[in-house]
Parts: C-alpha cells; sequence; structure tokens
C-alpha cells in the first residue's frame, strides 16, 4: 500500500487526493472502471453479471437479496452452517418463508450434515449459504450442487482467496473488510437478468438495477474504499492472480492446523472437511492461560487473536493480507508458549 501513500495527496499529478475529487470526475471514473476491469479480469467474471460497488455492509445484503431476487416465488432455500448464516435467515425470514435445507447448528457449527440429509425444496426463489463462517471457522470445500436454482453466496470472508467458478452463481456478495479493502465497501456480482423485479415497497438505495444502470454512482459512493480495492486487486495479480493467492493460503491454513493438531495444547474443534482456510479458532487445554496467551503474543507483535465473543479461546483470521511469515511467526509463539506453560 506504498502506492497509496505516495499518491494520497497528489494523484498522478492532478494536485488532488482521491477523497476530495469528483466521483463523475474523469480521473476517478479512470480509477472506479480499473477497479472494477481488474475484479473481472481477476474472478473471470462475464458481461452476463453487473459488478456493483455498494455500501451498507454485508449485513445490507441480508435484506437486497430477498427484496430483490424473490421474484413471486413463495420461499427462499438458506444453509445454516453458523452465525452470520443465521443472520442471513432471520432477515430473510421478514420477507419471505425460509426453508431451511441443512442444519449445522446441533454440531456447534463444526460440521456439516452430509448432503443425504440436505431438505432443498421445489422451486425456491434461490439457494443462499455462506460458503465461509467467519466466527467458526467453518468452510465449504466445494461450492454446493443446488441443480436449477440460483445460488447466492455471502462471501465476505472468502472472496478473492483462490478462483471461484463464478458462473455458477446468480449472486455473489462480500463485505470489503476482509479480502478486499477497507470497510465502507460491499461488492455485489449479480446476474443481470435476476435484476429488475424487486418487491413493492422497494427502497430505490436497495434495488440492484438501478445501481447496476447508473454504474454505482446513483448516490455518492464509497470512493475511497473503492479506490484502495482497486489497489488491491492490481496487487493481487502480482502475486499471480487467484491461483497463486490459493496457493499461499493453502499453506498457510495447512501448516497452523498441523501446529494445532500436532499438540495436546491446542485443539481446533472443526470437522477436518470443513476446516478454514481464512479463520482457524482455537482453544489452549487450559482457558486460564487465555490472557497470558494473548498479552504475550502482543509483545510478539501477534495481534487480535482473541476468539470472538460468542466462543472465545483464540482465532487466527489469516486473510490475504497476512503475509505467510507471519503465519510462521505465530506458529513459533505457540510452540514457545507451550514449552513454557505446557
Ligand atoms: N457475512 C460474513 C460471512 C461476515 O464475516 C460478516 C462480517 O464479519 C458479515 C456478513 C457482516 O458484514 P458487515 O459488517 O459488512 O455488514
Amino acid at each position: 500500500m506504498l502506492i497509496a501513500q505516495q499518491e494520497m495527496l497528489d494523484w498522478r499529478g492532478t494536485g488532488m487526493s482521491v477523497m476530495e475529487m469528483s466521483h463523475r470526475g474523469p480521473e476517478y471514473t479512470s480509477i472506479a472502471e480499473q477497479a472494477e476491469a481488474d475484479l473481472r479480469d481477476l474472478m473471470g467474471i462475464s458481461d452476463d453479471y453487473a459488478v456493483l460497488f455498494l455500501q451498507g455492509g454485508a449485513s445490507s445484503q441480508f435484506s437486497m437479496i430477498p427484496m430483490n431476487l424473490l421474484h413471486g416465488h413463495t420461499h427462499a432455500d438458506y444453509l445454516n452452517t453458523g452465525a452470520w448464516s443465521e443472520k442471513a435467515i432471520a432477515e430473510a425470514s421478514r420477507y419471505t418463508k425460509v426453508n431451511v435445507v441443512v442444519d449445522a447448528k446441533p454440531s456447534h457449527y463444526r460440521t456439516i450434515p452430509d448432503k443425504a440429509e440436505w431438505q432443498l425444496s421445489d422451486n425456491p426463489a434461490y439457494v443462499h449459504y455462506t460458503p465461509n463462517e467467519t466466527i467458526h471457522g467453518l468452510e465449504f470445500a466445494e461450492i454446493p450442487e443446488v441443480g436449477d436454482a440460483t445460488l447466492v453466496a455471502d462471501m465476505s470472508s472468502t472472496i478473492l482467496s483462490r478462483p471461484c467458478d463464478v458462473n455458477r452463481f446468480g449472486l455473489i456478495y462480500a463485505g470489503a473488510q476482509k479480502n478486499i479493502g477497507p470497510a465502507g465497501l460491499c461488492i455485489v456480482i449479480v446476474r443481470k437478468d435476476l435484476m429488475g423485479k424487486t418487491l413493492p415497497g422497494t427502497p430505490v438505495m436497495f434495488d440492484y438495477k438501478i445501481h447496476a444502470d447508473n454504474g454505482s454512482m446513483y448516490n455518492t459512493p464509497a470512493t475511497y474504499s473503492w479506490y484502495l480495492a482497486g489497489l488491491v486487486f492490481q496487487w493481487l495479480k502480482q502475486q499471480g492472480g487467484l491461483q497463486g493467492m490459493a496457493e499461499i493460503n493453502q499453506r498457510k491454513a495447512a501448516k497452523l492446523y498441523a501446529a494445532i493438531d500436532g499438540s495436546d495444547f491446542y485443539a481446533n474443534p472443526v470437522d477436518v472437511r470443513y476446516r478454514s482456510w481464512m479463520n482457524i479458532p482455537f482453544t489452549l487445554a487450559n482457558s486460564d492461560l487465555d490472557k497470558q496467551f494473548l498479552a504475550d503474543a502482543a509483545k510478539e507483535g501477534l495481534l487480535t487473536l482473541k476468539g470472538h465473543r460468542d466462543l472465545g479461546g483464540m482465532r487466527a483470521s489469516i486473510y490475504n493480507a497476512m503475509p505467510e511469515a507471519g503465519v510462521d511467526k505465530l506458529i513459533w509463539f505457540m510452540s514457545e508458549f507451550e514449552r513454557r506453560f505446557g
């Protein structure tokens, strides 16, 4: 992000910061278009899809999806694999009947019941799932097979971590703050034929078609976050694109799980078939040591390891921006801590 610092007060000799540009001026338009082109390139997004740079976070999508995609259907299918699925289900239930296809809650979100147990319904408006559950570290290894149904995915904590066959989806959405860039931006990739059929009373700001027809500039977009996301897309291309990122991410996750599994002092409760590459929760054999672990880790520059308040313990979120050396240092620290207190 050195380039963002260099350009901070003077973008390419214009004498303007990106922050003070008019979002409709030629300078900013070129930034916005380049970012979209780079994202399309990275993910292989065809012209059948609109790419929207919205605000309101992924949480707004929990409402926008039913408002835009119900299309007169009586119900929608949702897979419940964690806290974010639960929130999406609760919100969708305000607009339609929700059929829960599969419920991972009885396992405390540590595994996903086998496909044979799934109850996909007839003719749902769409099937919604959360490929990676950020809090529980539970991740689908493959895209679920849903026949002809429109598949919708909350990719907030896994987008851009590996290649993704966009054509399998009707809609993909992701809050930016994990693998895309700063908070304030939410990216929606939506098949064009799905737009323009909103529920009566849908607010104009919640209508995908309005945003698509206006190049995501119906109102003032999150210009600086969009610009920084564009720089991240360029950086990803330099890393070998999503294939390159996948190799790095898989390696990072594999070594951290190996360190946890190889010790009696640390444990990760998730079924090995569904372990996340991005979010790795783990516990210490003695939770009285949690505070000490966090304090000593912080002294080594290892920060934000505290587990989510719902789960306790620790969580290593090793998104694209976490270098492999950071994971190596965490593994080293964990083994030192175990040596001292194990
Ligand atoms: N969905 C997932 C999978 C998330 O991880 C998060 C946030 O962490 C959200 C949704 C909510 O995102 P936002 O805070 O952008 O509304």
